[in-house]
């Protein structure tokens, strides 16, 4: 548990496995500089087996004085994904594990959605009686406008891809259920609680800022993947709808936050994500946050 002055940010993981072959992942990498990073990269956050890049998969709740918030919503149960056996129908124990610390889902007020990838969307609905409904019945959804327009137009394109499918299960259920709410731009959620534009990965994510007294966080959605990219800030992922675009707004965030007191919350680091950034020679890393 982080506490930013009177905003507690708490973990839930719903996944922490070796994910995906690097090389494959980020198309501009070489396997050169994942040697010369191997001693901290091994076995945190580099499978020594097999080489594949481990990947934590976590929403994160935020408490306030007035609100009770989830940022971003993992992978889900019951869901279809026929190309990815790992998500494909799962049974994970999500819900349990946040009632374990204390969240109901009728407590959670706010679902903020830094974009509308499967793994960040998942537990937005659960399946009742055949239905996919809002998992969190008293929230608000919260979408960037421009992310919804992409992905509804992706949908209607090819509604079985990959990651539209997604779209279908996670996405338009809360919409017809009156829960969504669409934001353009910066958005304030409560006093020190805003989101903020961060284009590239997909056309609307977003990140979202935390300010309490002088106690700052960043919730950095998929602008960055993994810790290698601290090194690289310049590797986008094959996910990236816009190369060139997420690897700018990369590179900005950390240029911005680096050698800061500001906690940064990765969506996808090994646990525990929650770390500061700093410069590393003409590059970065990060350090354990306190
Ligand atoms: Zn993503």
């Amino acid at each position: 548990m982080h506490q930013i002055n009177d905003f507690r940010l708490q973990s839930v993981i719903e996944a922490e496995e070796p994910f995906v072959a690097p090389l494959a992942f980020f198309p501009d990498a070489t396997q050169d500089v994942f040697d010369a990073h191997g001693h901290w990269l091994r076995p945190r956050f580099q499978d020594p087996e097999t080489g594949s890049l481990i990947f934590a998969f976590q929403s994160y709740v935020l408490r306030t004085a007035r609100h009770t918030i989830l940022i971003d919503s993992c992978i889900g149960n019951d869901k279809v994904r026929t190309n990815r056996p790992g998500w494909h129908l799962r049974q994970g124990s999500f819900l349990d594990d946040l009632a374990a610390i204390g969240v109901r889902p009728e407590a959670i007020d706010f679902v903020l959605c830094t974009h509308l990838h499967a793994d960040h969307i998942g537990w937005n609905t659960r399946l009742v009686d055949g239905r996919w409904v809002p998992t969190f019945p008293n929230a608000r959804y919260v979408i960037a406008r421009r992310e919804y327009d992409f992905w509804e137009q992706r949908h209607r394109t090819d509604p079985d891809g990959p990651r539209e499918i997604a779209f279908a299960d996670s996405v338009l259920p809360v919409v017809e259920a009156g829960k969504s709410v669409f934001v353009d731009g910066d958005h304030q959620i409560e006093d020190g609680v805003w989101l903020e534009p961060a284009p590239g990965h997909t056309p609307g994510s977003m990140v979202v800022n935390l300010r309490s007294g002088d106690a700052t966080a960043v919730l950095l959605g998929d602008s960055i993947h993994h810790p290698i990219q601290l090194k690289r800030p310049d590797w986008s992922c094959m996910a990236c709808e816009d190369k060139a675009q997420s690897a700018q707004t990369r590179r900005g965030l950390i240029e911005r936050y680096a050698d800061t007191d500001t906690l940064m919350a990765p969506a996808h680091f090994a646990a525990p994500s929650p770390c500061r950034f700093v410069r590393d020679g003409d590059a970065f890393g990060f350090e354990a946050a306190l």
